[in-house]
């Protein structure tokens, strides 16, 4: 007994003493960490382009913003490469949409030695719409509603005020400024879409969900319900019958995917492609012109 009590203090000392010689050794223990944020911009990676258009609004200068999903794929089946991983290691914030979106991050966040790493879910504390079978967790598309880009910006602005306190009025000045722009793009999607004649769509994936129960519009068919798997002859039927019914003029296709399959079905049905794009193009992904891009695209393909 009285060795186990020696043995425990002996462990004890140790314990004190550690940190006082790693401390001692040049700040490499984990407490010194925070310190890093205040030597240069910090290095954020976002997982998909609408998020690094909005880190990039909310940092500025503070920032330099990674976007891991590549021009052209797509989130759902597009996983970190060995590069990527490197450049996760030594970053400061990492931000994600959430609601399985980032299908890859839980085994990713397990490999990763990085234990200073932010790691925010732009999504959380949104209500989830559940609009397929197979989804993991719901709908992830909650960015192309405009007040849930504001909600994405608001955490991403709170997650770079805890990382960075220093910078903390330069977030609160750029991200106000920022939520405003976008509370004006919803009023002129509000506006536009009022007047659309058709209310009825036919998109590629479910991506536009929540973008149809803001702006009342009405999803009547999607080509592929799994984003990647194309549709059977007998979905392509059951898509063209339901463009007659609903007076289609158009179907929207989107770049990240073929739209092999949406052409058949415009083919079929006498009515053109058009494309829509959730994720914005490079190099800056500008979330508010790609929604513009999208609102004209949806009034030629719905009319006035
Ligand atoms: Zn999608």
């Amino acid at each position: 007994m009285i060795r186990g009590l020696r043995r425990s203090h002996i462990l004890l000392t140790l314990l004190l003493i550690f940190p006082l010689i790693l401390g001692a050794c040049g700040g490499k223990s984990p407490t010194a960490a925070p310190s890093k944020a205040h030597e240069g911009p910090l290095t954020v990676v976002a997982s998909i382009g609408p998020l690094g258009d909005f880190a990039r609004h909310v940092g500025g200068d503070r920032v330099q913003v990674h976007v891991l999903v590549p021009p052209g794929a797509s989130p759902h089946t597009y996983e970190p490469t060995p590069a990527q991983l490197k450049l996760l290691n030594r970053a400061d914030v990492l931000i994600l949409n959430g609601v399985g979106l980032e299908f890859w991050a839980p085994k990713v966040l397990d490999t990763l030695d990085n234990p200073h790493l932010k790691v925010v879910v732009a999504s959380e504390g949104l209500r989830v719409l559940q609009t397929s079978e197979g989804e993991r967790g719901g709908n992830p598309h909650l960015w192309l509603d405009v007040i849930n880009a504001t909600h994405y910006v608001a955490r991403i602005r709170d997650a770079f005020i805890a990382v960075d306190p220093a910078g903390k009025e330069v977030y609160l000045e750029k991200s106000a400024d920022y939520i405003e722009t976008l509370k004006d793009l919803d009023k002129e999607i509000l506006f536009t879409v009022d007047r659309f004649a058709n209310k009825k769509f036919i998109a590629f994936h479910p991506a536009w969900v929540y973008f149809a129960r803001r702006y009342g519009l009405e999803q009547a068919a999607v080509v592929e319900h799994t984003p990647g798997k194309e549709p059977s002859p007998a979905e392509i039927a059951h898509i063209v019958e339901t463009a007659r019914r609903i007076g289609a003029k158009a179907i929207f296709a989107e770049p990240q995917f073929s739209p092999k399959a949406a052409q058949v079905i415009a083919e079929e049905s006498g009515i053109h492609v058009l494309f829509l794009n959730p994720l914005g193009e490079p190099p800056d992904y500008d979330y508010v012109a790609t929604m513009r891009h999208n609102l004209a695209e949806l009034k030629k393909g719905m009319g006035e």
